[in-house]
Order: structure tokens, then sequence, then C-alpha cells
């Protein structure tokens, strides 16, 4: 399995649009961070986890010709923005398989209204084959099976995905205790860590280490991170061995 990430940057992106933030203004490649998103490729077949305003950009860096699946965490705007996107892969393979909880279909629904249309569709608009996900119920896509992990983002529910020894949780503040059964005996764990100062609905940085010791992963991966975390090579000093910054075209093999 691999894992490809696509975009470890928090909302905005670094650089943000107009900063003259130090880390906005870094020449480090590590500096510069996409919208969230990680790509799965298992076997022969390729999974994308949220689908955010650089989608496009980020399926141009790591070009593939197929879609499995997209998966989505949640609602927000920075992890489903680019949806319309999928239209290469539409073209290509007909309505791309969605998995999300019923909420956040229902908020693509009202946003994205043509591409989940029944009668009276445009030409060329793309559509999905949806697939609900319920807190508990792993579920199989193609011959992998992905265990959702429940968590909360301040208030809001949010699924992270486990598949295999991976499992990949962001926009998160908690995770129900019962759901840390769901992350035994993991090889990689890569979790949200927004930056130093805590923050209403994102780990912060020292909140994520706590979860990573909890868990006890082999190894852990930081990501969603904003500018305001600091400079990638400072940050990484800071971190005991097995936890990494995640960047942006890091590759994992496990
Ligand atoms: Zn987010």
């Amino acid at each position: 399995m691999e894992i490809i990430f696509l975009g470890t940057g928090t909302s905005q992106g670094i650089p943000v649009i107009g900063s003259t933030h130090p880390v906005c203004l870094s020449r480090d490649p590590r500096d510069k961070r996409l919208r969230v998103s990680v790509m799965i490729r298992a076997d022969d077949s390729v999974y994308v986890i949220d689908c955010g305003p650089d989608f496009r950009q980020q399926m141009l860096r790591h070009p593939v010709e197929r879609l499995d699946a997209i998966l989505f965490t949640h609602e927000h705007a920075d992890h489903t923005a680019g949806i319309d996107d999928i239209r290469p892969f539409f073209f290509r393979q007909g309505d791309i398989p969605i998995f999300a909880h019923e909420r956040v279909v229902r908020s693509l629904e009202r946003r994205f209204d043509y591409i989940f249309a029944d009668g009276d569709r445009y030409p060329g608009a793309p559509a999905v084959a949806v697939n609900l996900v319920e807190k508990g119920t792993p579920f199989r896509v193609g011959t992998h099976w992905f265990t959702p992990i429940e968590a909360r983002h301040n208030r809001l529910q949010v699924f992270g995905y486990r598949l295999g020894d991976f499992a990949y949780l962001t926009d998160v503040k908690s995770v129900e205790p019962e759901e840390m059964k769901h992350l035994e005996g993991l090889e990689v764990l890569v979790v949200n860590a927004l930056r130093q100062e805590p923050h209403h609905s994102h780990f912060n940085l020292q909140e994520a280490l706590e979860f990573i010791e909890k868990v006890n992963p082999k190894r852990a991966y930081l990501t969603h991170i904003s500018h305001m975390m600091g400079f990638h090579e400072e940050v990484e000093k800071q971190l005991p061995g097995h936890v990494r910054l995640a960047y942006d075209n890091l590759t994992l093999t496990l």
C-alpha cells in the first residue's frame, strides 16, 4: 500500500493569499501546503480521502487514470469544494463512488445540486454513486475493507478511516473513547495538528502528540497544518523521532 500526501495544509493553505508571514514567504517546498487530502494506492485500486479546492492541481501532480472512491471526512469546503473536478474520471468511468456520513451527503446535495440531479441533467455534469458511512460499520470498496472512526471537530461529527494498519484522522479535536479500539496496532497514524496555540476545533501540536502517545502507532505524521505552526524544518526538531510533519507529495509505503 502506498500513501501519497496530496495536501497537508489547513483551510486557507500555505501560503495564505496576500500574507507576508515568514512561513508564507518560506522558500522551503515543505512549507507550501495545499488543502488537506491523501491518496491511497492499494493493490490496483486508488482512493482519495477528501476532495478540497486543490483537487485538480493534486491530480495533475499525481496523475491516475482511475479513481475507485472518494471518502469524505466531513463537509467543510476545504475538504469538499473540488468535487466538480471529478469530471475527467466521470467521463472515463461513469458515476464516481463516494463514501460519507449521511449529513455530509445532504450538504453536498444542496451545494452541488447539479451533480446529484435525477432528471434534466446538464450535459457534462459529473455524477456520483452515494454510499452512506455509519459509525461502527466497516465497509468494503472493491476488495478493501475500511473502518470508520468517529471523532469530533468541536461539536461536528467527523469520520477518520482505517485501512489495514494505516489510519487517517483529520479535523479532530476529540475522539470518542469507544472508538480508540479501532486504532490499535497501527503501523502509520496520520492526525491533524493545526498550530502551537490551542484551537476550538483542531488538535494543536501538544494535543496531537498526547493523542499519538495514547494510540501508540509505530509511526505518526501530522497534517492540516497552519502557517502559524512555524517552519517545517524547525518544528520537526521539536518532535519525537517516530513523529514527523507530513508535507505535500510525501509518499509512504506500508
Ligand atoms: Zn479542514
